[in-house]
């Protein structure tokens, strides 16, 4: 296809973005270029979490950065009002908003930062499994929830974790029952989500 080069560059940069295709790309940069304050507004918005997002060095989740703020641990992990020695163990940002928005989990989080894939050998690598050993270690955690998503991948890693995990003592449950086989844990409800909580094993 006939692309001017900027406009080929935009769309090899947002089409690597997780759910944005080739097409969606093009049709996108077609429309910036058209609509030049929403072009302005989107270069701002992506200064913005650049400059201003801190990664929080407990949980992995971004959490927006002030500045009477001098740590670089998120309010969920600092709350003191939350049950510190369980730890819901997610793969992804989204999972933990979802989870969150049900109101009846009151422990700590972790992200994962990915699944393990079936068809990639060295997936099991890419997961922060090493920082999540230490955290159990130091904070001396009694439970870890697995929810993780019931896909295959999601399984996986799963099993991997539980493995991982055997030896240091902790309680290790899985978040399952009454989310659906193939569901995935961000687009679960709330009611569905608090009843799996309720009913972990
Ligand atoms: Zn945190």
């Amino acid at each position: 296809m006939f692309l001017p080069k900027s406009i080929e560059n935009f769309v090899k940069v947002f089409s690597s973005f997780p759910s944005i295709g080739q097409k969606q790309a093009t049709r996108l940069a077609f429309y910036l270029i058209n609509q030049k304050s929403k072009l302005r507004e989107a270069r701002k918005s992506l200064e913005d979490l650049e400059k201003n997002i801190i990664v929080c060095s407990e949980c992995f989740m971004p959490f927006q950065s002030s500045a009477s703020l001098k740590s670089n641990v998120c309010p969920i992990c600092l709350d003191r009002r939350r049950n510190r020695k369980i730890i819901c163990l997610v793969e992804k940002e989204t999972d933990l908003l979802t989870i969150e928005e049900s109101k009846k989990y009151n422990g700590l989080y972790f992200i994962l930062g990915g699944e393990i894939s079936p068809v990639d050998p060295e997936s099991y690598k890419k997961i922060r499994i090493n920082p999540l050993i230490k955290k159990i270690r130091r904070d001396k955690i009694e439970e870890v929830i697995i929810a993780t998503s019931l896909t295959t991948a999601g399984d996986l890693t799963a099993m991997y974790v539980e493995r991982s995990l055997k030896n240091l003592g902790v309680k290790i449950t899985r978040l399952g029952r009454g989310i659906p086989t193939g569901g995935e844990i961000e687009f679960a409800d709330p009611e569905t989500i608090a009843a799996a909580l309720k009913r972990r094993e």
